[in-house]
This record gives C-alpha cells, sequence and structure tokens, in this order.
C-alpha cells in the first residue's frame, strides 16, 4: 500500500493543479532567464513535496464539506470554512460575501509572471443521499415549500476542496510562483433560488474578473463516467447554452362526456409536444447540435374533466447564437399555429439561462502536453462536445477559459449519474493517483465514459495497463 500511495501522492491534486502549473511552468520556461528548466524543476519538486503534506487536511476538508452540503446562494459554513482556510494560508486578499457567498482570494508569487483565476463553484442540490460514503449527508431542509434532503450530488464539494488543494500548495511555494491566482469560490451554480440572481453572471457583473484581471481562467467538473486517474477535455466548443421554458396552453374546460364544449388543452399540448420536436428535426441542420426536451406535463384534477390548461416546462440546448434564436421564435410559432387552430391559446416565457462554453483552443493545446505527462497520455481523453452546460461559461465568454472533466470513479465501485442520489465521488478523485490502473472493470459497464471522438471508442486506451505503473 506504501508504494501504491506514493505513486498516487506523487500527483495528488494534479486534477486541478496541472493547468496551473502548467501555464506557471509554461510562463518561467518562456520567461528570459535561462534557469526556467531549473525553476520548472524546482516548482515541481516543491509541488510534489507539499502535495504529501497537505493531503490529509484537504480530504478533510472534503468530508466536512460534503457532510454539510448547503444550496445555492446559502452557501454560509462553507464560504466560512473556504475564507478561513484561505486567510490561514496568508493570502494577500481574501474577499466574502461576493455575489451572495462567494469568496475571492490573491496570492501574489514572489517572481513576476502573468495573472490566472481558478474557479471551483460551492452549493449543492435539493437530494436526499443514497451512498454507502462514512462521510454522507444527512441535513434536510426546506427548498421550494418542501422538506428535502441535501447532497452534493454534483461533486462541488471535491472541486472545492481541490482548489482549496491548489490554495494550499501554491501558498507554500509563492516565492517560487511566478505570477499571481485568483481563487474564485462561486455560489450557487445550480442556478439561484427562485427571485434571486446569483451564479457566475452575477460574479461577472460583480467584477471578480476585474482588479486583478486575470488572464486565463481554469475550472474543472467531477465526471462518474470516467474512472479516478483520468481527464477529459474537449478544446473548442465544450459544453452547451442552457435554456428554460415554461408554457402554458389555454383552453376551455368541459364535461369528459361532452367535449365539444370544450377547447382542449390536453389535446393542444400533445400535438404541441410532437411538433416542437420538428424544431430538431425540420429546422435545425441536421449536423447542427441541439435539443429540445420537454420535462413536466403537467394538466387536469379527473378522468371525465376536460381541464382548463395544461403546463409544459423544459430546455433547450444549443451551441451556435443563431440556432438559440431559431429554437425560440420557433417554438413560439408553433404554439401559435397548434392552439390557434385548435381554438385556444398560450404563454411562453424563454428564459435564457447559461451560454455555450468554448475552451480556449491555444490555451488547450498550450495544456495537453502537461496533463498527458502527468496523467499519462492514455488517460487524458479528448471528450466529445456535451449538451449539457456549466455556468463557468460566463467567465469564459469574458476571457480565454480552459474547463475539464476530472474522472471520479474508483475503479470496482459503482456510482449513480451527477444529480443522483447515488453519485459516489471517490477521495482519491482529489488525490489522483493516476497511472494505478485498475485491474478489473476497464470497458465494462460498470463504469460508462463520456462519449468519445471516432477511433477512440474500444474503452482501453482509457487506462493505463498496470504493468507500466511502477517501472
Ligand atoms: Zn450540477
Ligand atoms: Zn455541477
Amino acid at each position: 500500500m506504501r508504494s501504491r500511495r506514493m505513486v498516487g501522492s506523487r500527483l495528488v491534486l494534479v486534477g486541478a493543479l496541472w493547468p496551473l502549473g502548467a501555464l506557471l511552468i509554461s510562463t518561467a520556461e518562456a520567461g528570459a532567464q535561462p534557469a526556467g528548466a531549473d525553476a520548472q524543476a524546482r516548482l515541481a519538486a516543491g509541488i510534489e513535496a507539499a502535495v504529501d503534506r497537505l493531503v490529509p487536511e484537504i480530504i478533510e476538508e472534503r468530508h466536512r464539506i460534503h457532510r454539510n452540503p448547503e444550496l445555492g446562494n446559502r452557501e454560509v459554513e462553507t464560504a466560512k470554512l473556504v475564507a478561513d482556510h484561505l486567510r490561514a494560508l496568508g493570502f494577500d486578499e481574501v474577499h466574502t460575501e461576493i455575489s451572495h457567498t462567494g469568496v475571492v482570494g490573491v496570492l501574489r508569487g514572489g517572481k513576476p509572471g502573468p495573472i490566472v483565476a481558478v474557479r471551483a463553484d460551492m452549493d449543492a442540490l435539493p437530494v436526499t443521499e443514497r451512498t454507502d460514503l462514512p462521510f454522507k449527508s444527512t441535513v434536510r431542509t426546506t427548498y421550494l415549500g418542501q422538506e428535502v434532503g441535501v447532497m452534493h450530488a454534483c461533486g462541488h464539494d471535491i472541486h472545492t476542496s481541490v482548489q482549496l488543494g491548489v490554495a494550499a500548495v501554491l501558498a507554500s511555494l509563492r516565492d517560487e510562483l511566478p505570477g499571481t491566482v485568483k481563487f474564485i469560490f462561486q455560489p450557487a451554480e445550480e442556478g439561484p433560488p427562485p427571485g434571486e440572481e446569483g451564479g457566475a453572471e452575477l460574479m461577472v457583473a460583480d467584477g471578480v474578473l476585474v482588479d486583478p484581471a486575470p488572464e486565463a481562467i481554469f475550472g474543472l467538473h467531477s465526471t462518474p463516467e470516467l474512472y479516478v486517474g483520468s481527464v477529459g477535455y474537449t478544446p473548442g466548443p465544450a459544453l452547451a447554452a442552457v435554456d428554460h421554458f415554461y408554457i402554458e396552453i389555454l383552453g376551455t374546460q368541459s364535461h369528459g362526456a361532452w367535449p365539444h364544449n370544450s377547447v382542449d388543452p390536453v389535446v393542444m399540448a400533445a400535438q404541441a409536444i410532437g411538433a416542437l420536436q420538428t424544431i430538431r428535426s425540420r429546422n435545425m441542420p441536421p449536423l447542427e447540435p441541439g435539443v429540445v426536451s420537454i420535462g413536466i406535463v403537467r394538466g387536469g384534477e379527473r378522468f371525465n374533466i376536460i381541464p382548463e390548461r395544461v403546463y409544459l416546462e423544459g430546455t433547450v440546448r444549443t451551441y451556435d447564437p443563431e440556432v438559440r434564436d431559431l429554437v425560440e421564435r420557433r417554438m413560439a410559432e408553433i404554439l401559435e399555429g397548434v392552439t390557434g387552430a385548435g381554438g385556444g391559446s398560450y404563454e411562453l416565457i424563454y428564459d435564457r439561462v447559461t451560454p455555450a462554453n468554448f475552451n480556449d483552443v491555444a490555451l488547450s493545446e498550450r495544456m495537453a502536453p502537461t496533463m498527458e505527462r502527468v496523467v499519462g497520455a492514455e488517460s487524458v481523453i479528448r471528450t466529445d462536445p456535451s449538451m449539457g452546460g456549466e455556468d463557468f461559461a460566463f467567465f469564459s465568454n469574458e476571457i480565454p477559459g480552459f474547463f475539464y472533466w476530472l474522472g471520479t470513479t474508483k475503479p470496482g465501485t459503482e456510482s449513480g449519474g451527477l444529480h443522483t442520489p447515488t453519485y459516489r465521488g471517490d477521495d482519491e478523485s482529489i488525490t489522483t493517483p493516476s497511472v494505478t490502473a485498475p485491474t478489473t472493470g476497464v470497458g465494462t459497464a460498470s463504469v460508462r465514459r463520456l462519449p468519445l471522438h471516432a477511433g477512440e471508442a474500444d474503452g482501453s486506451s482509457q487506462v493505463r495497463a498496470l504493468d507500466d505503473t511502477d517501472s
């Protein structure tokens, strides 16, 4: 176990550290000093030692955060833990209550260099945890009038603790650090409570990208689709724009036996649901990414009453802003046509939640060799663009950004998907043991993988063979 632990600890926290380290190292390399390589080696050795020393504390903090999850804009205790941590590290600046409960810390290195930012989100979800983790959450709260469990079902506890680890490691090396790092701990990534503002959009509006203004920003997201030790990234378009729509189909109520006295919103809603899918199939270019999904259909009180209204709610995912406009326009036209033909009417609220996230291509290319060096080329996976969204896009729409997937499923264990009660992010994703490859389960259904580009889909390239590990 000892040797395994050493292999692991060499790469601890690399999940978030490598892009940052790479940028700093690249800067040192690109600098005028001929001692660039020495500086790089010194920094790498320092990172290694600091990581070994700091991991137990970071894991401890992860357990505390996981055990005490807080919903968006209510991350009071989490924010306090973060701010206390940064202050204890001697950060140059620690700002709290940014955009509600956000924390921003600034660490200035002892050497000249660029200003870069890292971002972690801190909020949990109204989900009742059903994992076997010894530090599982039993917290309950009231959300939208209902009593619910609260859980870090999207892995934001991992994101926050990785970033606390990065802060600790870099603070311990600050004399060697070329440049300044801005640490952004964000509330409400999952969206603020109704009637409130929040998340990355508000942080940008509140000026977290100025004074000091970072030149680039990095972030990560957990995924149970990849093993611990693997990372995934997509240069260019990576995460879709997220829209949220609300529809009321309005008719006239009647007895179910006399439909001719009604204007039936159930029939109009059924036609609308089908017709809305023609936006995808008939209005969008076939190779253009786009999804229209209805997640809620609600109407009626009794089997023999035609109701007055039917409520629909759903989401649209796109990449191209023109396609986004097209979907919104066609949605209104279809609802107008269907309800007009049926003799009823409609109301549509179309809310644009998050823009698409584009990973800066030059920055992605610059990071790739470092990722490969650190976790092994086979464990760096070029993932397809996702129709999922992330409000990191508000940052990366302002400055070059790089956002990647961190594998969180330990081989031999099972995890539910993100946002499910059985999502089980393993501690080792924080310590990223990398080349300690699994001996079983590779390519089986026990661990799913993100969709890959053609030619990478055989499942064998994800994990390096165990034989290679210690040689
Ligand atoms: Zn989420
Ligand atoms: Zn998330």
